[in-house]
């Protein structure tokens, strides 16, 4: 099979997932454009719009949940909704069944930012079919889908499930349903 690349920016379609469009373009070259012509500005007076729907003012529950995995991303969203928003949210983690020293390092670091968290961790013989199915039955097309959808179906709702059972009166309804 022959390599394909992004005309743009030399991408190569060996990164599940990748499309092109019909000038040869990648997707993400596609989105950068994109980015470039959004309204920032209105953009983040929409989400804090948003946000106010959600923020709990006599601090009976959680104003949100963050799924977090405690890469970098997940960082900057606690920082963004505690730090800059005055949110009090829930980081929810979804953990591989392959944890690794330097992430349980990195879940703790995220967790001194001043957070609740609560993690789940997957039955581990449902979590080898499904990683098994993405790498040879859904591999390119499916694989990137398969996997979020067990993340986030499976991770949201036992999450809500357990913060609700095990934290009393607090409940983890928010922006993320
Ligand atoms: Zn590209």
């Amino acid at each position: 099979m022959e390599l394909r690349y992004c005309t743009k920016c030399l991408y190569p379609d060996t990164k599940p997932g990748l499309r092109f469009n019909e000038k040869g373009i990648c997707d993400a070259c596609v989105w950068a454009e994109k980015k470039d012509k959004i309204d920032w500005n209105l953009r983040k007076k929409e989400f804090e719009k948003l946000i106010e729907q959600y923020r709990c003012l006599d601090g009976s529950r959680y104003d949100c949940i963050v799924p977090v995995s405690g890469g970098k991303d997940s960082h900057f969203q606690v920082h963004v909704m505690k730090d800059l928003y005055g949110m009090n949210p829930l980081c929810v983690n979804f953990v591989p069944i392959d944890l690794i020293p330097l992430g349980r390092k990195n879940i703790e670091n995220l967790k001194n930012q001043g957070v609740d968290y609560i993690e789940f961790t997957p039955n581990p013989k449902v979590y080898r079919k499904m990683e098994k199915y993405g790498l040879t039955e859904a591999w390119r097309r499916e694989l990137a889908r398969a996997c979020w959808n067990f993340y986030g179906s499976r991770s949201g709702r036992c999450s809500i499930q357990n913060s609700t059972n095990s934290m009393g009166r607090k409940s983890a309804s928010g922006i993320w349903r």
